[in-house]
């Protein structure tokens, strides 16, 4: 892939796609799963998941499923969820999307009545639950023309069919009669009590332990970060990730728990006032689901055609001007308990773009996305592009100040005022 498909692919690194890829469709067809979680969250509401194209497509449902077919009940269709995600029972972190506490409340299996793909396209999907509570015919239909601006895209009605399994709601609603977790038993306050098992949205399959080179330890302290050498030439041959080198300072931050400390590019916390102007960054980086952590990145700001603009930071940092705060997260020395300084600079990556995931749409955080391939093609195309220039990394390498990281700036070289003031702020 050359940069310049990179690039329009990615905006300048600012992706928004989430990591992973859907699951591949391994269940024989007749066999999607669904599941039903009682969400505690702002509001009380059922989230209702169909496994559908390899995720699960979601609606939320503010007074939970009915057996009543007299009863309609409104659903709002949510975002689409790892398939993962199914078998989740616990808790959400405060200040993450959806925080609060998830109960169990069904699960098993659905059978489309029709086309289940035509069907969900058309807004008019039919099918079977076979669940523990739920059983029988349902339909979600999607509501058209209404609403105060002529209707909510989101808005669909789950609809029991009438069946065998239709119960009246005057001789009793499943939703109260049966409130526990379907898995455990316990009610939604059980959970809460227990906190036995925190859901991190980004992180539905990720197991540190079994990362290569891992190692469980305390956060490093002092972190001593590797730095970038200026070389005319790009390096060539294999093992590189190239990198767009985003023009802004060069920021670190460490987070424990809810408490954020933002390093500078010598691995020492910045004084209390740098710090304090900084706290958007560091606020955004709360957000990120772990415990704790340490990330690498570039603090900017990014105008609106999507160039980086440190001279808007101070500005964008303060809030004002039309430049956005943009921090461009390049490597995890550091997650969850894990030294992560001695695993390779790829798999870090892999972490780091996992765990930033979706944030960005509601974060300054970004991460920054490389190619590898050949050095020279990536900093012609650069170059061409007007990037400032370029940064490889040796995709082996770990975390640490003998590491090759080098930047390789566009000809013609900047003005030597202009170039001074760049390499202080990276
Ligand atoms: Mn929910």
């Amino acid at each position: 892939m050359g940069l310049a498909e990179y690039n329009r692919k990615r905006n300048f690194g600012i992706t928004r796609e989430p990591p992973g890829a859907p699951a591949p469709g391994k269940r024989p067809r007749r066999e999607r799963i669904f599941v039903i979680q009682k969400h505690a969250a702002t509001r009380l509401h059922y989230d209702f998941r169909l496994e559908l194209e390899g995720v699960l497509k979601s609606w939320s449902v503010p007074k939970g499923p009915s057996l009543d077919p007299k009863v309609k009940r409104l659903a709002m269709q949510t975002e689409d969820h790892p398939i993962a995600y199914a078998e989740f029972e616990g808790i959400i972190p405060k200040g993450q999307y959806g925080g609060g506490t998830v109960l169990l409340w069904d699960q098993g299996t659905w059978e489309p009545q029709g086309d289940p793909h035509k069907e969900f396209a058309a807004g008019n999907l039919k099918f079977f639950l076979k669940g523990e509570k739920l059983r029988g015919g349902f339909a979600l239909i999607k509501l058209k023309g209404r609403g105060p601006r002529g209707g909510d895209e989101r808005a669909w009605l789950l609809i029991k069919e009438k069946d065998a399994e239709t119960r009246d709601e005057a001789r009793g609603i499943v939703t109260d009669q049966r409130p526990e977790s379907v898995t455990t038993g316990r009610t939604l306050d059980q959970i809460a009590a227990q906190r036995d098992h925190v859901w991190h949205s980004n992180r539905a399959q990720l197991d540190l332990a079994e990362i290569e080179n891992a190692r469980q330890a305390p956060p490093p302290d002092p972190l001593r970060p590797p730095a970038l050498a200026e070389r005319d030439a790009p390096p060539s041959g294999a093992g590189w990730l190239h990198e767009m080198q985003i023009a802004g300072e060069r920021l670190l931050a460490r987070a424990d728990g809810d408490e954020v400390t933002l390093l500078g590019p010598d691995g020492m916390p910045l004084s209390k006032a740098a710090a304090n102007r900084r706290k958007r960054a560091a606020a955004d980086v709360r957000l990120l689901p772990a415990q704790g952590l340490i990330v690498d990145g570039i603090l900017t700001a990014v105008r609106a055609d999507g160039h980086p603009d440190p001279d808007a930071l101070p500005a964008a940092l303060a809030g004002r001007g039309k430049a956005a705060l943009a921090y461009f997260l390049f490597d995890l020395p550091y997650l969850d308990g894990y030294d992560l300084r001695q695993v390779a600079l790829g798999r870090r990556k892999e972490l780091l773009a996992r765990l930033v995931g979706r944030m960005g749409e509601k974060t300054c955080l970004r991460y920054l996305d490389h190619i590898g391939g050949s050095g020279i093609d990536f900093h012609r195309e650069a170059c061409r592009l007007q990037i400032p220039g370029m940064v490889s990394r040796q995709e082996d390498a770990g975390y640490e100040p003998r590491a090759r990281w080098i930047r390789v700036p566009c000809a013609p070289p900047a003005p030597a005022r202009k170039r001074k003031k760049i390499s202080a702020r990276v």
